[in-house]
């Protein structure tokens, strides 16, 4: 597979560990193959999955933080080196990533990992530069998402870092099967990276899961919940 680089940022800036913040109301099987997919493709060491607080772009999730934490845990509680933290859980306010990746001030700067649908906004985050100092910013497909959209948010990055030069250029409008190629931009403004892989991700989120949990076919939606979440599920009757 073709992959991009600008500098040596593939050897030298490849952390071992990834944050993989996400509302997981509720937590299903398309965030564990992703998680699976990046642990295995760039060896890391260790994922942390941290669900949301309050999160200031979106409704706050029905189900509090505490009980998706805790379904959390239950989903990845058998693989080694899968953890979760309840730091937004904690929060007051707003729970703004960049917040949390201050708080947690990870040296040498972790992954931050998100969705291409959850990128196309990052600019309107909160203090996108303040998440791009602390973390490598981890991009991975989503199917349905807009590969426009996608490579406008790389160039508005890039564009941020004070670069877009040539190669980075040509990268970014490298568009293969309707997806961007893999890629790493080095992000000399902040001291971190931009990465863009393509996964093989499943088709499923948690709204759908959640309006087919509360539908009457329930039970072939809830074949996508990892299992101990979907028992949970199930005995709580949440969702329905
Ligand atoms: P919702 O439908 O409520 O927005 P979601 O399924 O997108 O939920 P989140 O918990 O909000 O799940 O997602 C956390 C992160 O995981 C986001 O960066 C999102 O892009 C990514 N993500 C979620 N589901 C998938 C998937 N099936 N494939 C790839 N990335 C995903």
């Amino acid at each position: 597979m073709a992959m991009a680089t600008c500098g040596g940022a593939e050897k030298t800036l490849r952390p071992a560990l990834a944050l993989f913040g996400g509302a997981f109301n509720p937590v299903h099987r398309g965030h564990l193959a992703l998680a699976s997919e990046i642990e295995s493709r760039l060896g890391l060491r260790e994922i942390l999955f941290i669900p949301t607080g309050a999160p200031p772009h979106k409704e706050p999730p029905k189900i509090s933080c505490e009980e998706r934490k805790l379904m959390l845990d239950l989903a990845i509680r058998d693989h080694p080196g899968w953890r979760s933290s309840d730091i937004e859980c904690r929060m007051e306010g707003f729970s703004f990533t960049a917040r949390t990746i201050s708080a947690l001030a990870i040296d040498p700067p972790p992954f931050f990992v998100m969705g291409e649908d959850a990128f196309a906004d990052f600019w309107n985050w909160g203090h996108p530069e303040v998440i791009l100092s602390g973390a490598h910013l981890l991009v991975v497909t989503r199917p349905g998402a807009d590969v426009r959209r996608t490579r406008e948010g790389v160039f508005t990055v890039l564009r941020a870092s004070g670069l877009l030069d040539p190669v980075a250029g040509e990268a970014v409008s490298g568009v293969h099967e309707g997806r961007l190629r893999d890629a790493v931009w080095k992000l000399p403004y902040f001291g971190t990276t931009l990465r863009y892989l393509r996964i093989e991700a499943m088709d499923v989120s948690s709204t759908d899961l959640r309006n087919g949990l509360a539908g009457k076919d329930r039970n072939r939606w809830a074949d996508l919940l990892p299992d101990a979440v979907k028992s949970y599920i199930v005995k709580k009757r949440i969702y329905q």
